[in-house]
């Protein structure tokens, strides 16, 4: 395989200039989906593909594909992508990175006038962030099937102006249908928006999968008493019972090993007051881990922990699944494309397991995909003053171009 080289310049220039689109006086970007600014970009970066002679079209949710032909027009093409939206007060990386590195790449390829095996492809997923229209993860979710078309252009934000509304205004409802584009694999960059690469002085995060999340309703139920006048060894008190609760789901956390996570995020009594023994409480439980085998355990410890803490204080309590994310890992093949791909250039590595979701995880149940992580200072994200070096940024998009090629030598039985 030749040795391409990625222009990090280019790049670099392309991230600080669309940064201006909805640029804040911070250093941030606000660029809400299908708001104007997120019009204004997606003009740019159309205007950018076309002028290398790919053709870019949208779907009926605002996806923007990109395609460059390849030798094989029979093959499904080779994909690169992430969001160009961003939260209210959001970064200059988040998101834009995937996209503008897999630009960089495309223009790489053109520069050098290589004919890749299978069509190449890049994408700009709409409403990625969820912060004005929700659920989080849309633009992908919806080409992937997970959410229903209809459902997602009627949702509404904070106005009341429907997503359908919003997406004519800016002028990007497209007559593609949704889940029409096929692909043979999906790669995106992102930053890691999390500690442990700066932490470890890596440069590129091998992303191996996402973890899995159970999500719990609960409520617990003693008897409402007088502060002063309810002896302790009378009480039932159900915001004791879950202060107990609290303490032992952050003991079985610690217990399954480094990625485990568990929190009560919100512990509500019914009827707050200084001087009443609470009788009823409700509750969240949110559980995390990459391997859904710890998830079950984790879940059946606390379901224990919770009904003994409850007996042991004259209380009932009653814990409800709302919600169950299965842990996605990436396919092997693009995992090791990636991987590949950064002992190409010498960059130290570590494997990662994504906290956060991302569009990439939606297109791994339609097509292999894998993840690129590089180092966010501080950990920060979803904050405007997110940020991400101008090496480590170059390395990330070196990385994903080299993967692609990988995979795509890989198609073309090279
Ligand atoms: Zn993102």
């Amino acid at each position: 395989m030749r040795n391409l080289k990625i222009d990090g310049r280019r790049l670099w220039d392309d991230i600080h200039d669309t940064g201006k689109i909805g640029g804040t006086a911070k250093g941030g970007v606000r660029r809400l989906t299908l708001s104007d600014e997120d019009r204004q970009v997606r003009d740019w970066f159309r205007t950018q593909c076309e002028a290398l002679g790919c053709t870019v079209t949208v779907d009926g949710v605002g996806n923007m594909f990109a395609l460059r032909p390849g030798k094989n027009p029979n093959l499904p093409p080779v994909a690169m992508g992430s969001h160009l939206d961003t939260q209210p007060s959001g970064g200059k990386f988040d998101g834009v990175l995937g996209v503008l590195s897999g630009l960089e790449a495309l223009r790489t390829l053109h520069d050098n006038g290589v004919e890749t095996e299978a069509p190449f492809m890049l994408v700009n997923w709409t409403n990625e962030e969820g912060s004005r229209f929700l659920p989080a993860v849309m633009g992908s979710g919806a080409h992937a099937g997970a959410l229903a078309v209809a459902a997602v252009l009627a949702k509404t934000d904070r106005d009341g102006v429907t997503f359908g509304t919003a997406l004519d205004a800016i002028g990007y409802r497209g007559t593609m249908p949704v889940g029409a584009q096929k692909f043979s694999a999906y790669f995106e960059l992102h930053i890691e928006q999390g500690p442990y690469l700066e932490a470890e002085g890596k440069t590129i995060g091998v992303v191996t999968g996402v973890q899995g999340m159970r999500w719990f309703n609960g409520r617990c139920t003693g008897v409402d008493g007088h502060a002063g006048a309810t002896p302790m060894h009378r009480r039932a008190d159900a915001l004791l019972t879950v202060a107990r609760l609290v303490d032992r789901i952050d003991a079985i956390a610690r217990s399954h090993g480094p990625h485990a996570v568990g929190t009560i995020g919100e512990l509500t009594p019914a009827a707050p007051s200084i001087n009443v023994v609470q009788g009823e409480v409700s509750f969240t439980i949110d559980l995390r881990d990459p391997n859904d085998a710890v998830l079950e355990v984790m879940e059946a410890e606390v379901r224990a922990a919770a009904a003994e803490l409850a007996a042991r204080n004259g209380t009932t309590i009653e814990i409800e699944r709302i919600w169950r994310a299965p842990p996605i890992p990436f396919a092997a093949e693009c995992v090791a494309a990636v991987r590949e791909a950064a002992a190409d250039s010498q960059f130290s590595t570590r494997d990662c397991i994504s906290g956060a979701s991302h569009d990439a995880a939606y297109m791994q149940s339609v097509c292999p995909s894998a993840m690129i992580f590089i180092p966010s200072a501080e950990g920060l994200s979803h904050n405007e003053l997110e940020s991400s070096s101008f090496e480590d940024c170059a390395a990330g998009a070196q990385v994903l171009l080299d993967a692609v090629l990988r995979y795509d030598a890989r198609l073309g039985g090279r």
